[in-house]
């Protein structure tokens, strides 16, 4: 469904990522995994189209999407949830979530569903968003993105600051998100999460993919994230 195929992306003279070829199918859920500067958020900036790729196609849903805006992506159902979160701290959570209906494709992803999905979110939503603790934010904006009802969410990073347990919290909500068809691309540095979560595994070394597949052993994972021979 999303098909990545010798993806590259640069800052200025700074090539990020290079030839990178991925799938996602409808309902599965892929973790790329890497160290720090590996170019994880540039992958996924670059899919979301906030960056523009210097070689490579990005297909989706059959169609070529590599040279549409952010805005045009989004309303096809590819939808990132940044590092950091991102929320309108002196907004109240309700408030956040409300905005994201401006963004809503038809899908079962409403304000009611949302808040079922996370309760902790419901229970808070007359808060101010910057008020919250880590996790509740992040759950904020994963609710937030899936108002949208996306064919695909790209998720950056959802354990960034936050304790093992709230992660673990996190990610055991993404097989109801699964279910309803949507599909997962998450970056991240947890890689013990990311195999515990994912059908399959792409890691980055310096911007490149040095290993990638299911079911794949620690020790080749240590060696193609940390480089190590
Ligand atoms: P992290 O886990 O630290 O977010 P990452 O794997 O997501 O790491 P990226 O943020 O994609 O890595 O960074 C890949 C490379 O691109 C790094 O060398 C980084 O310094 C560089 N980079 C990232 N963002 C920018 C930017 N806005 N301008 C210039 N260089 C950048």
């Amino acid at each position: 469904m999303l098909e990545i195929s010798g993806l590259s992306a640069a800052y200025g003279q700074l090539t990020a990522i290079r030839d990178i070829s991925l799938t996602v199918e409808s309902g599965g859920i892929l973790a790329v995994i890497g160290a720090n500067g590996a170019g994880k958020s540039t992958l996924l900036k670059t899919i979301a189209g906030q960056l523009k790729a210097t070689t490579g196609s990005i297909r989706f849903d059959g169609a070529d999407v590599t040279a549409l805006s952010t805005h045009e992506r989004a309303r096809r159902g590819i939808v990132l949830v940044p590092e950091g979160r991102r929320l309108f701290g002196s907004l109240t959570v309700h408030e956040n979530l409300q905005i994201a209906l401006s963004a809503k494709r038809s899908g079962v992803w409403s304000l009611e569903s949302v808040y079922e999905l996370f309760p902790l979110v419901a229970e808070r939503r007359r808060r101010r968003a910057g008020d919250l603790s880590g996790g509740e934010q992040q759950a904020t904006a994963i609710a937030r993105a899936l108002i949208a009802n996306p064919a695909v969410l790209l998720l950056d990073e959802v354990s960034l600051g936050l304790a093992p347990a709230i992660v673990g919290q996190l990610y055991d909500r993404l097989p109801l998100i699964l279910e309803q068809g949507t599909a997962i691309l998450l970056v991240e540095q947890d890689v013990a999460q990311a195999r515990r979560v994912s059908d399959e595994v792409h890691c980055l070394l310096q911007g490149r993919t040095s290993l990638a597949g299911k079911d794949l052993d620690l020790a080749d994972i240590s060696r193609a994230y940390f480089g190590a021979e």
